[in-house]
């Protein structure tokens, strides 16, 4: 195929100039399939020869990139070893490129003249030298302008690309060979006056100018143009998602009922602020015609419980059923505990409904429930099994809803005629990462401490020094109060895991032989956990060891001690959601963080746990320190994958792209304007998987 044929969307990528069916299977690996893929394979980074450093100007120790001219190259040897040499030049000095590995390789990289871009850390032995520098060719045979402009694109290359002569040179011909024989302009999906409104660029130039900037400019704004548009496809997904559920109507909940303010009444404490506020937030939702779907974020001890009762009040005072569905068995029943104490003082009928109970019980409680003798129901996912039939359900509320796939919380919505739903999460998501991924839902924030609230003392321990923090314990525990440690066991079935777990349990009860030491994890059956929990909370336990299934649940006002094994190897939030669970009580709590695995991430990580108890701030160190995908977990699977767009550095242009998608789905809930069809057709195209989440005409 000639270069002047043009390409388009769907052609094989095979069909570019330079590309041909060989590198075309090389290139399906990096998932570039078709010309359009390879448009948007975009550059690793970029090469801008204004910030060159010259050779004259280096110092020791710095990283930084030179652009210099090849004069030599050989293999030396020392000690017997081989090694490879470069001396380069740059016209204000000379330096020095030494290979120790893949030496032999590295012989047939490089010819005399050839200009290259070396990126590395600068060291002086005997001059100036970069080990194992990354390098980029610039210059070749032709000396193309491809690789002479003021900013140069480096692209991702692997070894098997690089076989191919596909390394960061290669790209720059076939991408340039790509661009020029496509017909850019037929990619352009929105119209003119939003790219004006967005100052943007038009895409067209954008995809040009990712590639081949004339200058910096020019290249932020193509970044800022892509980054846009991959922003603005999520947030019409949002948006979508959110028509489908507002545009039901719901049932208005304008009655205040007797119940909220008797429950005020036995409160014992004053509301804080943020509690105030959120329930305004709720109540007014609740009274208005449209569905609600609101998501509470609150730290650990923020008081969510007490709002989520509170709003189940509201709803029974206006004659509807509450369901509140919880992700574990422990964390269910305890909710369910506190609901009964609040809800019995003012004759509202609770039920508790989980998976292992006796089936007269069940049915029963599946009887009350489905004739209205109860009002509200505490369980697990047990409450979305088909055999449970409210009779009227109008508010839904799950808690750790991020626990919860979508499905999971459309089957319990169907339970209900358009029943309200109130999610709530003690994990605090980060902002950006909220209206990114929740976009759909409305955000209440719950961000004061109830005034009793002391934050827990944290400090990194190193192993040498453990028999302290022993000591310290057993003082505590002859206070009379209790310790909990916590062993990683991230993944239930991890057997080394659960032996090091029980293995640390002998011993400390050996260390710790005047108390009684117990073992609880996620394994054991429900009714020994529950019995351990039980003797826990009546203090017959003094030391409880546990893996994680402490992190969401048990409630223990006297544990004043946590201390975390292989620190290190928690996720912040995590850590930040085990200490939530010491120091609940009137008296001080401590969480000592053993590293075992000392790395210069993992201290400065784990310093962020000793130095601040905001949960928000603790999640965004960890969304930058381990990025989104880690932080949230598997839970984003499905949604396409981000080529530019990131999280991290984006907050203005996801709040940007956010009005923008919202703005149009407003004006057009179906996407079915002729005007937007090119905006429904690439929406459809990089959301295929998503599409039955969304009603799209
Ligand atoms: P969360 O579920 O957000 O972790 P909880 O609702 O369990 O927090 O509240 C933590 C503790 O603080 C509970 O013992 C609760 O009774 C108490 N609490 C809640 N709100 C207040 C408040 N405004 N003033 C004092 N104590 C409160
Ligand atoms: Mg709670």
């Amino acid at each position: 195929m000639s270069s002047e044929q043009s390409l388009s969307a769907n052609t094989s990528v095979q069909y570019v100039k330079g590309v041909g069916p060989k590198r075309a299977e090389i290139l399906k690996k990096s998932d570039v399939k078709t010309a359009l893929d390879l448009l948007y394979y975009f550059p690793r980074r970029h090469l801008d020869r204004t910030s060159v450093t010259k050779i004259r100007d280096l110092t020791k120790g710095i990283t930084t990139t030179v652009v210099a001219k090849v004069e030599a190259g050989g293999m030396r040897s020392a000690r017997k070893k081989k090694y490879y040499q470069l001396m380069v030049n740059d016209n204000t000095g000379f330096m020095k490129c030494t290979w120790f590995n893949a030496a032999q390789y590295m012989e047939k990289v490089f010819s005399v003249s050839d200009e290259v871009a070396f990126h590395g850390k600068v060291d002086f032995y005997n001059g100036y030298q970069m080990v194992h520098p990354e390098y980029d060719i610039l210059s070749d045979e032709e000396r193309e302008p491809l690789n002479t402009g003021a900013v140069i694109p480096i692209y991702p290359t692997g070894e098997s690309l690089k076989k191919m002569g596909l390394e960061s040179r290669g790209f720059r011909r076939i991408i340039k060979a790509c661009i020029d024989a496509y017909e850019l302009d037929e990619l352009e999906f929105m119209s003119k006056e939003m790219v004006d409104e967005q100052s943007l660029s038009p895409l067209t130039s954008a995809l040009q100018h990712i590639h081949f900037a004339p200058d910096v400019e020019t290249l932020s704004g193509a970044v800022r143009r892509l980054k846009f548009d991959e922003h603005f496809f999520l947030q019409l997904l949002m948006a979508l998602r959110k028509t489908i559920i507002t545009e039901q109507s719901g049932r208005t909940m304008t009655e205040v009922g007797p119940y909220v303010k008797q429950i005020y009444e036995t409160l014992g404490f004053e509301l804080t602020g943020a509690q105030k506020r959120v329930l305004k937030e709720i109540r007014t939702d609740m009274a208005s015609p449209e569905v609600m779907n609101r998501l509470l974020q609150g730290d650990v001890g923020s008081g969510k419980t007490i709002v989520a009762i509170l709003a189940s009040a509201v709803a029974v005072g206006n004659s509807a059923q509450v369901a509140v569905m919880a992700p574990t068995e422990i964390l269910a029943h305890q909710h369910y505990h506190v609901f009964k104490s609040y809800l019995d003082a003012v004759r509202v009928p609770t039920a508790l409904l989980v998976g292992k109970q006796k089936s007269t019980e069940r049915k029963k409680i599946l009887a009350a429930i489905q004739e209205g003798r109860v009002n509200v129901v505490v369980g697990t996912h047990a409450i979305i099994q088909d055999e449970v039939t409210f009779q009227d359900l109008g508010l839904v509320i799950i808690d750790e809803q991020q626990r919860f796939g979508v499905l999971q919380r459309g089957k319990l919505l169907s339970k209900g005629d358009n029943p309200d739903i109130l999610a709530m999460t003690a994990t605090p998501i980060p902002r950006t990462l909220a209206i990114t991924y929740h976009g759909d839902m409305e955000l209440s924030l719950l961000d004061e401490m109830p005034k009793h609230h002391q934050p827990v003392t944290t400090r990194i321990v190193e192993v040498e020094k453990i028999e302290k923090v022993y000591s310290f314990m057993a003082e505590e525990m002859k206070k009379g109060r209790q310790c909990m440690v916590v062993y990683p066991l991230i993944d239930e079935s991890e057997k080394m895991d659960l032996e090091a777990a029980v293995e640390g349990c002998k011993r400390l009860e050996k260390q710790f032989s005047d108390f009684v030491t117990a073992l609880l994890h996620g394994r054991m059956k429900r009714e020994e956990k529950d019995d351990i929990m039980d003797r826990f909370v009546g203090n017959e336990i003094q030391l409880l060891v546990s893996t994680t299934v402490i992190e969401v649940g048990i409630d223990v006002p006297n544990a004043t001690i946590m201390l975390i094994e292989n620190a290190e190897r928690f996720g912040l939030t995590q850590l930040h959601q085990l200490r939530g669970r010491i120091g609940r009580g009137s008296e001080k709590g401590y969480c000592i963080l053993v590293q075992r695995n000392i790395t210069a991430n993992s201290r400065k990580r784990l310093a962020i746990m000793e130095r601040t108890s905001d949960g928000f701030e603790i999640s965004d160190e960890d969304l930058k320190l381990r990025g989104p995908g880690e932080f949230y977990g598997t839970r984003q699977h499905g949604y396409p994958k981000w080529k530019i767009a990131d999280l991290v550095n984006d907050g203005q242009i996801i709040r940007d792209a956010r009005k923008a998608a919202f703005k149009i789905v407003k004006v057009d809930p179906h996407l079915t304007d002729p005007a937007n069809k090119k905006i429904r057709l690439r929406f459809m195209k990089d959301y295929q998987q998503m599409l039955e989440m969304v009603n799209i005409g």
